[in-house]
Formats: C-alpha cells, structure tokens, sequence
C-alpha cells in the first residue's frame, strides 16, 4: 500500500519566509528546529489524511490500480514514524474531524490531477548573474469547470473573513499563483482555499472553500521577493547563527501567538536555551 509524504519542498516559501521575517531566527532555526507546535502538528497530520483520501478518489477516477493507504491507516503510520507525544495526543482527534470533512463533501465535484505534487521554477536575479529554484509542495492540483486549480489545506481555529484575509498577500499563495499561471496560463483558475475551522472544545467542525483574491501586481513582484530572500541567505552565510542580523521587532519577537522561540536566546546572547 503506498504512503505519500506531505511535507515541505526542497526550495519552498518557508526557508525564505523565515529569513525575511528575521535573518536570525532562520539561521538559528535551521541549526535548532524549534518549529513542532500543537497547530503545526495537527496541520500536518490533516495533511496526510486528506493527501490519502484525495489520492485513492483520484485513483478511482483515473481507474488506475495504485492503491493507497486509508486515510487513517496513513495517520496512524505518521504518528508512529514521527514518535512524538505531540503526534500521540492529535491522531485521534485529527482522525475524527476527517470523518466529519468526509461526510461534508461525499461526492467530489473536482476532477484530481495530482496529489501532493512537487512543482518549480526559477527565478533569475540578473544583477548577481545567478537563477535560484523556487518549489512548492501543492496539497492537490485539480479541474473544475474547464479550470485547473491549485487546492490549499489549512486548518485553523475558525473561520473568520480575516482568516482567508490574510492569506491574500502571502508569498505561499504568491509564488502558487506564479507558479500555476506559468504551468497552465489562462486556464488556471487560482488557489483554493480548503479550510477546516477546527476548534477542539467543539464537537462539530466547519468547512468552507474559497478562491483565493488574485493580487495581479504583486504576483508579477513577487520573483522580487524571491531574490531578496536568497540574497540575504547568500550574504550572511558563513557566519554563525547568533551573528545573522535580528529583526528586532515586537511584531517578529513578540507574535500574536506568543514570544519567537529564540527570544530567550536573543535576550542572553547566543545560548540556546
Ligand atoms: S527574538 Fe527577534 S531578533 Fe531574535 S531570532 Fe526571534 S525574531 Fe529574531
């Protein structure tokens, strides 16, 4: 039975989202991993379950023989892989709020094209004469209405207007759109949001779709963003982490869900702690 990794690309939006929210924190992320939390992981585990529901309907439309692990099968194999208390204390909860999405949308109206699929480019910075990769990992590429769309996963709390809000300027959703314009020019129809409002003291879950705004100037900008990231990595490479520039911002140190993971190391110099 095959079992599909859903995790992040080679060359993705996260390594640069990093180093531009604070050189830093992306240096000394990248020796000291500090990013397991009880939203990333349960994230992640909703992400296996729904790449392998989506994988064996896709199988069933394509009538192609490949068959997949069930949904939970795949969870439960993920937790045992990651060994983590984290992944213990979400698998069965994730597990239950995916039956709940399973009996919203029973019947696919989309037509699945691929499923977890790795898509790149390159993004030329003609100043310092060099093309640097850019990747990003689409939960499920499909056709909708003569359209192919980009499918998003995201879990949250609950689905607010300013949940899918501040999902418009993103450079995930940004390099996503460039990307699915360069692969499929007028008939790409954009990303879609695929979220799950998931708020554990409820016994019941939301769902909603929706296309995301597509920020024409910015997407065409955003190779721009790209190159900055990358140089900022090619020019502070070499030294050790703590000597990276800090943001030093409250909105970067001190975020809305809580204090950087290194602010205790920042404060004190250098120490991990
Ligand atoms: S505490 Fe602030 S300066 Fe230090 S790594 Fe975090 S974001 Fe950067």
């Amino acid at each position: 039975m095959k079992y599909i990794d859903a995790g992040p690309s080679p060359a993705g939006w996260s390594r640069l989202s990093n180093v531009l929210k604070c050189p830093r924190y992306y240096a000394l992320n990248r020796e000291h991993d500090r990013t397991a939390s009880d939203a990333l992981v349960r994230g992640s585990l909703m992400h296996i379950a729904l790449a392998h529901h989506y994988a064996a309907i896709g199988a069933e439309q394509h009538d192609t023989q490949v068959e997949y692990l069930s949904p939970e099968a795949a969870v439960e194999r993920c937790v045992a892989e990651a060994d983590c208390e984290l992944h213990d204390k979400w698998k069965d909860n994730v597990i239950g709020v995916y039956h709940q999405y399973a009996m919203m949308y029973p019947t696919p109206s989309w037509r699945i094209q691929a499923v977890e699929e790795i898509v790149s480019t390159k993004v030329r910075d003609d100043v310092r004469d060099v093309s640097y990769d850019y990747t990003a990992r689409i939960d499920l590429i499909v056709a909708h209405h003569g359209k192919h769309y980009f499918v998003d996963h995201k879990t949250s709390f609950m689905i607010l207007r300013k949940t899918y809000n501040k999902y418009t300027l993103s450079g995930q959703f940004l390099g996503q759109q460039m990307m699915g314009r360069e692969m499929f020019g007028g008939d790409f129809g954009g990303v879609i949001l695929n979220l799950i409002g998931w708020d554990d003291k409820k016994p019941v879950s939301s769902f909603k779709r929706k296309v995301l705004p597509y920020a024409e100037r910015s997407v065409a900008l955003f190779p721009d963003t790209v190159i900055m990231g990358e140089r900022m990595i090619a020019d502070f490479s070499g030294r050790d982490a703590f000597h990276w520039p800090g943001a030093h911002r409250e909105t970067a140190c001190q975020t809305t869900y809580g204090p950087c993971s290194f602010f205790d190391t920042c404060k004190r110099g250098g120490h991990y702690e």
